[in-house]
C-alpha cells in the first residue's frame, strides 16, 4: 500500500513539470517586415493564427522576393495564407503574386478595386491573372470604414481608392496641430495616381495599435488627417511609401505620433534627409528600424547599424557621411542622379515585431538578433 502510494507521488512529480512545460505561452500578434528591396511585403499573424500578407513585391524576373516571403511564412508555421491584401496596383506591391499563389493556398484577395493608372501591363494582370486567382477563392474590395474580419484583431480600413475615413476611430477625432502649417505639393504622385489609391489600415490588438498606409501620398495624407486626426496615436507605424519624401508629411507622421517606425526602404530608395527629419522630430518618438542601409541618408541622417536589417551582397566598408541624391527625383528632376543601387540578391533578413494585448511589443532584427522591448505607455 505504502509502496503504491510512493509510486503515485513519484508519478505525479514526473508528470507535473511536463504539464507545466506544455502550458502555451500567451499568444502574440506577430508582424514580419520582409526585405523586398524597397518594395512592400509585410506578413501579419494574429494571435488566433489567422494570417494576412500585405502586398507581394517581386523584383526583376527572379523569384527572390517570393522566396523571402515564404521564409517568413515557414517561420510562422503557416500552411495557408488566409488573406492577401494588395494596397495598390504598382509592381513593387503585387508583382510576385502569381508566383506566391503557386506556392501556398490563399483564401481571400483584398484590394481597392480596379487599377486606375492606365498602364496596359498592370491592367492585363488585374483583369486577367489576378481575376483568375480570386475566382478560385474569395475577393473583397474594401472602402474606408470597413472592418476586416481577421480573428483576434481589430483591423480598420482608413483609406482606399482615393477615399478617406469620415467617422473617427475610437481614440481619434483629436486636434492635429500640424494641419496649420501643411503645404500641399503641386505634383502629388510619382507613378500616375495609384499611390494615392492605397489601402490604409489601422490595426489594434488589445492596447497595441499600429498603422500601414501603403504608398499614400502627401496631399492625400492631408485629406485623411485634417482638420482633425480621425485615427489618434499609434505605437508602431510602417513608414509610408518606402520612406520616400513624396509621402510622409508632418500631418501624418506627427499626427499619428508613433513611438516606433519600421521603414521598408531600399539601398537607394527612401531615407532622404527631409523624411528622416520629420520622423526624428515626431513628439515622443523612440526608434526607427530600417530594412536596409540607405545611402540617401548618409551618416548624417542614418540610424545606428543595430537597427538596420540588411546590407549589400558586397558590403560597403563605411557609410558615406553626406546623403546621396536618389536615382529618381520627382521634385528636382534636374539634380545629378545617383546610379541604380548595387545588388542585394543574397541572404536577406526581416524585422519582426511581437505584440501583446497589454500594449508591450518587441522588435527584433533577424540579422544580428538585436531586439528591444517597448513597455506600454500609460499616458498616451
Ligand atoms: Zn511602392
Amino acid at each position: 500500500m505504502r509502496a503504491s502510494f510512493l509510486f503515485l507521488i513519484a508519478l505525479l512529480l514526473s508528470v507535473a513539470p511536463a504539464a507545466i512545460a506544455q502550458t502555451p505561452p500567451p499568444k502574440t500578434f506577430d508582424i514580419y517586415v520582409v526585405d523586398v528591396e524597397g518594395g512592400d511585403s509585410v506578413l501579419f499573424v494574429s494571435p488566433s493564427g489567422e494570417s494576412l500578407l500585405m502586398d507581394m513585391a517581386g523584383g526583376g524576373t527572379t523569384t527572390r522576393d517570393v522566396d523571402r516571403v515564404m521564409d517568413a511564412v515557414k517561420d510562422a508555421q503557416l500552411t495557408k495564407l488566409d488573406n492577401v491584401l494588395v494596397t495598390h496596383w504598382h509592381g513593387d506591391h503585387f508583382r510576385g503574386l502569381a508566383e506566391l499563389a503557386k506556392r501556398i493556398p490563399i483564401g481571400n484577395f483584398i484590394d481597392h478595386g480596379p487599377d486606375v493608372q492606365g498602364n496596359a501591363e498592370v491592367h492585363k494582370f488585374v483583369t486577367g491573372d489576378y481575376a483568375a486567382l480570386y475566382s478560385k477563392a474569395k475577393h473583397t474590395v474594401v472602402k474606408p470604414g470597413d472592418k476586416l474580419p481577421v480573428a483576434g484583431l481589430d483591423w480598420r480600413i482608413v483609406t482606399a481608392a482615393g477615399q478617406v475615413i469620415k467617422t473617427p476611430l475610437p481614440g481619434g477625432g483629436i486636434p492635429n496641430p500640424s494641419c496649420a502649417t501643411f503645404v500641399p505639393k503641386d505634383k502629388d504622385d510619382d507613378g500616375g495616381i495609384e499611390n494615392a489609391m492605397s489601402v490604409g489600415s489601422v490595426i489594434a490588438f488589445g492596447k497595441f495599435r499600429m498603422a500601414h498606409m501603403g504608398d499614400l501620398t502627401w496631399n492625400k495624407e492631408f485629406e485623411l488627417m485634417c482638420p482633425k486626426n480621425p485615427i489618434g496615436n499609434v505605437d508602431l507605424w510602417i513608414v509610408s511609401n518606402h520612406g520616400l519624401r513624396i509621402s510622409n508629411s508632418e500631418v501624418l507622421v506627427h499626427g499619428l505620433r508613433p513611438r516606433v517606425a519600421i521603414m521598408n526602404n531600399g539601398i537607394r530608395k527612401g531615407g532622404e534627409p527631409e523624411l528622416m527629419k520629420t520622423i526624428y522630430t515626431t513628439p515622443g518618438f523612440e526608434n526607427l528600424w530600417e530594412l536596409h542601409f540607405s545611402l540617401l541618408s548618409g551618416q548624417e541622417y542614418t540610424v545606428p547599424g543595430l537597427f538596420i536589417a540588411n546590407d549589400l551582397d558586397d558590403p560597403q566598408v563605411a557609410m558615406p557621411i553626406a546623403p546621396m541624391p536618389p536615382p529618381v527625383d520627382l521634385y528636382v528632376p534636374a539634380l545629378p542622379r545617383s546610379p541604380d543601387p548595387p545588388p542585394h540578391n543574397g541572404k536577406a533578413y526581416w524585422i519582426k515585431v511581437s505584440a501583446k494585448s497589454d500594449g508591450t511589443f518587441t522588435v527584433t532584427n533577424q540579422r544580428n538578433n538585436f531586439s528591444k522591448t517597448y513597455e506600454p505607455r500609460s499616458s498616451r
